[in-house]
């Protein structure tokens, strides 16, 4: 390790990894750290993505592929399944490979990679740059950069040490519990998400199908909704009913921050990438695709202002833009949607899949369902009208 880099990336997640390829392929020393010995394990990850975005970063390899899933469906809280119209397809990621991969892409382009190092402090020097210091094999080190980008997760310290609000209030941070199952009944051509007050209060359970006879069960729910409802009587419930008898492969529990983008992600010498910016889609709670979508925003930020010469708060302006432009404007609609259908009863849920159902199935889309929800609650409307 040198001890003077133009850029440190903090976490070698998705947003991290990608972050630190686009910096250095803008021409510039990025050093890449992460806390774990070994990228991408453990995994806290139901690990489903999108097929389109995902290829504007890496081609899907069957290396990092468990499952290709074209088909969603919806269950109501009575159990009726709303069979949506095939659209966008997807994939179900081993992150273990796929985290590991981007990182090797960062690497290979020309980032240095250590890992079990881990940030701990910030020391601002007199001439504009930051020492980083850090915790290494049981012992302190100490590098010099002009840019930190924070990718350090949910739990992210970064952007505080540099002043930025980053408190998410228990409302908006989902506690979720996953485990990883198998049993014969499993569907492998579905994703399927279900919903209603007695299966997740404030979120969603789900199942994605890994390979054959194994699936990731999990569920994210509001924090303020858990004090009655642990995740886990939740899950262990849901499981004994429509998987009786599964055997837990493994089991992830973490955090998923479903508010919109912080206000600010940026700062002198800094900028905040993936969940440590609250990048994650406040409705879905998917936030990897997101995470790489910041990290290539913020890598190539990061390298122009390197390039330019100033690392100050305006020359990061670009970035924040960029990512409201692309992504975060819509996050904040659909943080307003989140917390409209969150008001929803289990009756209004089953109505709702009734209506969708008597449709022809090439009609039943995502967007088909939220308009009848809405009608079905014509004062929700006005509530959400100025978001349309
Ligand atoms: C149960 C669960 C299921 C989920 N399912 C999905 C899904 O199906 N699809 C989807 O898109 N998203 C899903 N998410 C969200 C997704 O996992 C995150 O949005 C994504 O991992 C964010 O990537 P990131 O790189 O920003 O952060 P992370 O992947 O969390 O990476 C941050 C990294 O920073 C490291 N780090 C932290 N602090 C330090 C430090 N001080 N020094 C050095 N390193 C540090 C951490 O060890 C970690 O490796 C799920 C989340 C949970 C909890």
């Amino acid at each position: 390790m040198s001890e003077h880099y133009d850029i440190i990336v903090v976490g070698a997640g998705p947003s991290g990894s990608t972050a630190a390829r686009f910096a250095v392929e803008g021409g510039t020393k990025v050093l890449l750290i992460e806390r774990k010995r070994d990228i991408g394990i453990p995994v806290r990850c139901a690990e489903g993505v999108s097929e389109k975005p995902l290829r504007e970063f890496i081609e899907p390899q069957s290396s990092f592929i468990r499952n290709y899933i074209s088909r969603v469906r919806l269950f109501a809280p009575n159990d009726i399944p709303v069979v949506l119209t095939p659209l966008n397809s997807g994939y179900i990621l081993d992150r273990r490979v796929f985290d590991r991969k981007l990182a090797e892409i960062a690497a290979e382009k020309g980032a240095e990679i250590i890992t079990s190092c881990t940030a701990i402090e910030i020391e601002k020097q007199s001439d504009g740059t930051v020492d980083l210091l850090m915790f290494h094999r049981g012992r302190e080190i100490k590098a010099n950069c002009k840019i930190i980008i924070g990718a350090d997760g949910v739990e992210s310290r970064v952007g505080r040490w540099f002043g930025l609000e980053t408190v998410t209030t228990i409302h908006n941070t989902e506690g979720a519990l996953e485990y990883v199952i198998t049993h014969p009944n499993i569907n492998r051509k579905f994703c399927d998400f279900y919903f209603g007050a007695e299966i997740a209060p404030g979120g969603y359970l789900w199942v994605f199908p890994g390979e054959e006879n194994t699936a990731s069960v999990g569920l994210g729910c509001a924090g303020d909704k858990l004090v009655r409802n642990s995740l886990r009587n939740l899950l262990n419930k849901f499981i004994d009913r429509k998987y009786p008898g599964a055997k837990i492969i493994s089991e992830v529990a973490g955090g998923i921050p479903v508010q919109a983008t912080l206000k600010e992600i940026i700062a002198d010498n800094l900028m905040l990438v993936g969940d440590a910016a609250r990048q994650v889609n406040p409705m879905t709670g998917a936030g990897i695709i997101n995470g790489m979508i910041g990290g290539k925003i913020a890598g190539e930020t990061a390298s122009n202002a390197i390039n330019n010469g100033s690392w100050k708060r305006e020359d990061f302006v670009g970035y924040q833009e960029k990512w409201h432009k692309r992504i975060g404007t819509d996050h904040q609609k659909f943080f307003k949607m989140k917390e409209v259908i969150n008001r929803f009863s289990d009756n209004s849920l089953n109505k709702i899949a009734d209506t969708i159902n008597s449709l022809p199935e090439d009609e039943r889309t995502l967007r088909k369902v939220f308009m009848t929800a809405l009608f079905k609650h014509p004062t929700l409307l006005g509530e959400l009208r100025h978001l349309f």
